[in-house]
């Protein structure tokens, strides 16, 4: 179990990509295979970042700047209805903006030989 630490020092690298999972195995199947799919996408401005083939999932980033970002780094938004949920919530799980002041480092609990983990 991981646990999330640290806090956002407003780099901004979170507010410049949009991100999105397609279903591998179908995506794969309809390209033929993953460079056909970079080609395919990186015309049109989609990187494909990573994949996990446990979960079946292929991972894309749009490099579009959201217009609620200001030149000094800082949602205009923030503390207002306006913002979106999920900005709210960023990161929940590790991401791979290495600018990032958050990590995720194992649960105390869960470390074994540390008092209170599970065996
Ligand atoms: S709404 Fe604010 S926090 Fe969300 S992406 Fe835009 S600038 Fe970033
Ligand atoms: S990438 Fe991390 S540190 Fe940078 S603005 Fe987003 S949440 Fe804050």
């Amino acid at each position: 179990m991981l646990t999330r630490q640290g806090e956002c020092h407003q780099c901004g690298e979170c507010c410049r990509t949009v991100n999105i999972t397609a279903v591998r195995d179908a995506t794969l199947e309809q390209h033929g295979n993953r460079k056909e799919l970079e080609l395919y996408l990186g015309y049109r401005g989609i990187r494909v970042v990573g994949e996990d083939k446990e979960k079946n999932q292929l991972h894309y980033a749009i490099d579009i700047p959201c217009n609620k970002l200001g030149e000094d780094n800082r949602c205009q938004v923030h503390d207002t209805p306006e913002k979106p949920l999920i900005c709210y919530r960023y990161p929940w799980e590790p991401d791979d903006i290495e600018q990032c002041g958050f990590r995720f480092l194992p649960t105390a609990g869960f470390l074994p030989g540390v008092s209170g983990g599970k065996p």
